[in-house]
């Protein structure tokens, strides 16, 4: 088997493979999870150790060169210490999206196992509005957390999805905290998913977070850098800034065309898009010992050019379409 049979029909080739490794969370923010929360599901549902890992192999056979972990709080997982020490082994570059609060447990974890990069969700550098966005109370632990990651010389990436008349007043604010130290933030539009009460009127597109740098730090006082192949962000930075800031615009301006990203659900469900409701079941093809090297080509093969089909914005904005897609906590992000 070779890479090339992870190219879909618009000779994308899909090298990135995101593994949610739980459903779970210490959080419950907002633009996340229901309020009511998640309904959980018995554990045989989900995969189990060995399972992440003969998937995680299976791909790496198949020409994936980069594997992140996320959720879900992909800290919260019993075996995340083992899981991540294992897929350390193979030769793959490793990730990790967190909301930061059990780092410092993880950290020599990460260290052992050659994970040097790190997103960990900051929605505000106001401690009572976290509490307000995650209804639980993370700040102190996060920040510390971040602290610690720069500290030990990780590449720390800061996400926040920004939402009009919650945190939209603070966007400035993390842009000048990119100035005075090594940290990337991003700030994420508000995206619809299942039971997150979604619609636009509380997003805040990247081309309003661009105007706002532009009235605090001026037309010159932020340039444009150069983003990497395949990267969903466009990256920025204050002129005597040591760190940097971007946008990720998935729903004004969608970045599908040099999309290399497949999705692992913690039920072992393939998805080949965020925003799509189809999903390929590796795992009980797995359990009943199938080749999977064929159902994940096919899902491949599958996807389409642009969120799923819903090229326009008037087809994202539609209850009907994300509706039937998973709360984003139940897909992994
Ligand atoms: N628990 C981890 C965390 O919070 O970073 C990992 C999972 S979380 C689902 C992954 C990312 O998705 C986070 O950066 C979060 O901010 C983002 N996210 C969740 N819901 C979102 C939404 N509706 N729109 C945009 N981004 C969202
Ligand atoms: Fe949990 Fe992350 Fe979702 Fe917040 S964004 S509820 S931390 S999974």
């Amino acid at each position: 088997m070779t890479h090339t049979e992870l190219i879909d029909r618009f000779g994308r080739r899909h090298d990135y493979l995101r593994i949610s490794l739980t459903e779970r969370c210490n959080l419950r923010c907002v633009y996340c999870m229901p309020a009511e929360g998640i309904m959980l599901r018995p554990r045989e549902q989900f995969m189990r150790t060995d399972e992440v890992l003969a998937i995680a192999r299976i791909f790496t056979d198949m020409g994936v060169k980069k594997i992140r972990l996320t959720g879900g709080e992909p800290l919260v997982r019993k075996d995340a210490a083992h899981i991540i020490r294992e897929l350390g082994r193979l030769s793959v570059e490793m990730a990790i999206t967190t909301n930061g609060v059990l780092v410092d447990e993880y950290i020599d974890v990460f260290e052992e196992a050659g994970l040097r990069s790190v997103n960990v969700s900051l929605d505000s550098l106001r401690p009572e509005r976290m509490r307000a966005i995650s209804r639980r109370d993370p700040f102190a632990r996060t920040m510390a957390n971040i602290r610690l990651l720069q500290d030990r010389g990780f590449h720390v990436k800061v996400n926040m999805v920004v939402m009009r008349g919650v945190n939209d007043d603070e966007v400035t604010d993390l842009m000048a905290w990119s100035r005075n130290e090594p940290v990337h933030v991003r700030f994420i539009e508000f995206m619809p998913f299942d039971g997150n009460r979604w619609d636009w009127s509380k997003g805040v597109s990247g081309e309003e977070i661009l105007a706002r740098a532009t009235e605090r730090f001026g037309a010159t006082g932020y340039e444009r850098l150069t983003d990497r192949p395949n990267d969903t962000a466009r990256n920025y930075r204050l002129v005597d800034g040591q760190g940097t800031f971007a946008v990720i615009s998935s729903v004004t301006n969608p970045f599908c065309d040099t999309c290399n990203r497949i999705r692992l659900t913690a039920d072992g469900k393939l998805k080949n898009c965020l925003f799509g409701r189809h999903e390929t079941d590796l795992l009980s093809a797995l359990r009943s010992g199938a080749d999977i090297k064929e159902l994940i080509i096919g899902s491949v093969l599958n996807k389409k050019a642009v969120r799923n089909g819903m090229d326009s914005f008037e087809q994202l904005a539609d209850p009907a379409q994300h509706g039937a897609n998973r709360s984003m906590v139940a897909i992994g992000g």
